[in-house]
């Protein structure tokens, strides 16, 4: 007797489930796509507890009738496309007939829809993937899907669930992508009986990323448009400087479908090279237009992904058009006198100091004491270099611990200049010490900053100006949880309004103007689920890492009494050797490696 046997509908369209739907945002994503695929112009959004107990989705799009709503929940049933051939004129998002099957097959499915010049609507109630009724109903032209208890005859699916605040994230993310897709469809979406956004009608991409994302952010936004060889691409671009500390903000579409496109996202962030710091990334909302027949998207089952088919050119063009842009809006900048505000990295006059007022000194003890039996976790490659030491130098061990020259200079070392503006070189007696500048005053720091959180003694400086600040539907939660611990810690900051808010006092170690960024960048933290609110200790940490990148820069014309000092500071912290993101603060070379380097 043979052992091999098909497998059931049923049991085939949980393991397509298990590709298709892999969270409640999954099941949103398919039901948008197929209304706006149904031509909606209205489309309504509503989940509880991050999609696990309830999600409907309705639109005023074409319906179907009785015989077509019962073959939509066939396994690969589908208006969209009748031979694979036709995948190179794909004009729909939906094409591989399994979504519908596949989520009634994990939940407790409500089908209602009545196409235009029906009489009755038809409703379908569909159990765990068996049919439990099919019936008249009253309903508008359109559809509407209910999907309750998802993914509750699959425990094993449930489990690997995040809490319903990430679910709910996900789920309001995606609706998003699709408004953007689509400004010229009306989307509600609400989430325990909360509105999160209403947009209505937009007649431009602009609009509808200013209705959802905020007017700030619209504003900091470029328009670019660049057609070439059958392909163009536009949208909106962030103006240079305008950085952000997650790839959230970095939106790609190919044909107006949402896609993670490495080709797209890695080209977007080589054109910013210049315009945005390092570890950073551009704010975009791309359009790329191509032939369908240049573009797979069937990469993977829930279409995300994308190949195209000629990858170097879709890249090149996207370098050539954004950098394009990002000239032309910096010739504009120059040109008018108002644009633009300070220079990135300008600091007020004297702002910074070796040991700016109101820094607490550094505690007794620990400039007493010897250098801390610390050894930095050292990256492999500098293991492998031999030219690089993971002991601090050894000529501010010997010399340098005495209360003398801590704080100030180290004795001994004598400073030879500054190379590349980011290196400084040190003669001591040791050898050579080279400092990067920047990781050690991040380290100093952070050190110092921590200190001050842990003490309650932060500083607060009030604005003359409050900084008004807009944030989206997510954002504005995140924020809300954490004002009281921000206001613990140097920043007053009040909600005056739905989704706004205003900076009324920033820590001292902050130039106001950094308010703003640094609060998105606190937000990119929060929604990754760093600074968790259960963990004083862990939050404060993060938040003096974040900080310390952001605190008061040394001027660019900082010379050698500021170096020294800075040097003197560096070894009076904990950790000397590393930044606070564990990259090294200094290297040595000592007589003996120069010898041997030279062979002498
Ligand atoms: P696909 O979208 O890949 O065709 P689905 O399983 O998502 O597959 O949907 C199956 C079919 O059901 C679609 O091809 C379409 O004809 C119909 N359908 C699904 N949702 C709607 C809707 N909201 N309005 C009208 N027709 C729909
Ligand atoms: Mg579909």
């Amino acid at each position: 007797m043979s052992s091999i046997r098909i497998l059931s509908d049923r049991v085939a369209n949980q393991i397509a489930a298990g590709e298709v739907i892999e969270r409640p945002a999954a099941v949103v994503k398919e039901l948008v796509e197929n209304s706006l695929d149904a031509g909606a112009t209205r489309i309504e959004v509503e989940f509880r507890t991050g999609g696990r107990a309830y999600i409907r989705v309705e639109d005023n799009g074409a319906g179907m009738d009785r015989d077509d709503a019962q073959l939509a929940l066939e396994r690969h049933a589908t208006s969209k496309i009748a031979e694979a051939a036709d995948l190179d004129r794909l004009h729909t998002f939906g094409f591989r007939g399994e979504a519908l099957p596949s989520i009634a097959s994990v939940s407790r499915f409500e089908l209602q829809t009545r196409a235009a010049g029906a009489e009755v609507g038809t409703e379908l109630l569909v159990n765990g993937g068996r049919l439990v009724h099919v019936r008249d109903c009253g309903r508008p032209v359109g559809t509407r899907v209910v999907v309750a208890q998802l993914f509750n005859s699959v425990p094993a699916r449930r489990k690997f669930l995040k809490s319903d605040a990430t679910e709910s994230a996900h789920i309001i993310h995606c609706v998003r992508l699709y408004a953007l897709a689509c400004p010229q469809a009306a989307f509600t979406l609400i989430e325990d009986e909360r509105t999160i956004f209403r947009s209505p009608e937009c007649t431009t991409t602009a609009d509808r990323v200013a209705e959802i994302f905020g007017r700030q952010i619209a504003e900091s936004l470029l328009p670019v448009e660049f057609a070439e060889a059958g392909l163009r691409l536009w949208g909106l671009i962030g103006r240079p400087g305008v950085g952000r500390a997650t790839r959230h903000e970095m939106i790609t579409f190919v044909n107006h479908r949402p896609v993670d496109s490495r080709t797209l996202s890695y080209a977007l962030i080589e054109s910013y090279h210049d315009a945005v710091p390092k570890g950073r990334y551009p704010l975009a909302f791309l359009f790329l237009d191509l032939d369908p027949a240049a573009v797979d998207v069937n990469v993977h089952p829930a279409k995300r992904e994308v190949r195209f088919r000629h990858e170097v050119q879709v890249r090149a063009l996207v370098i050539r058009a954004v950098l394009r842009c990002l000239r032309d809006s910096g010739a504009a900048a120059m040109a008018g006198p108002a644009a633009g505000g300070p220079p990135a990295g300008a600091a007020g006059p004297g702002a910074w100091a070796a040991q700016p007022a109101g820094m607490p000194p550094m505690p007794e003890s620990r400039i007493a004491a010897p250098f801390p039996a610390f050894r930095p976790a050292v990256p492999p490659e500098s293991l492998a270099a031999p030219a690089v030491t993971s002991a601090p130098p050894a000529a501010f061990t010997v010399t340098a611990t005495g209360p003398e020259g801590v704080g100030r200079s180290p004795a001994g070392w004598r400073w030879l200049g500054l190379a590349h503006g980011t290196y400084a070189l040190f003669e001591t007696e040791a050898g050579l010490v080279l400092l990067d500048r920047r990781a050690a005053h991040e380290r100093v720091w952070y050190e110092r900053l921590r200190e001050q959180f842990a003490a309650g003694r932060v500083g607060v400086q009030r604005l003359l100006l409050p900084v008004p600040i807009e944030l989206d539907a997510i954002a504005t939660a995140l924020l809300l949880d954490r004002l009281e611990f921000l206001g613990r810690h140097g920043f007053e900051i009040v909600e005056f309004g739905r989704h706004f808010f205003r900076v009324e006092g920033v820590p001292e170690w902050m130039e106001p103007a950094d308010a703003e960024p640094f609060l998105r960048d606190l937000l990119g933290a929060l929604r990754e689920g760093r600074l968790a609110a259960h963990d004083l200790d862990v939050a404060r940490d993060e938040l003096a890492r974040l900080a310390a990148a952001r605190a008061i820069r040394m001027p660019a014309g900082a010379g050698e009494a500021e170096l020294l000092a800075l040097a003197g500071q560096l070894f009076t912290c904990r950790q000397p050797l590393t930044s606070p993101a564990g990259r090294p603060t200094c290297v040595e070379f000592s007589h003996g490696e120069l010898a041997r380097r030279f062979q002498k």
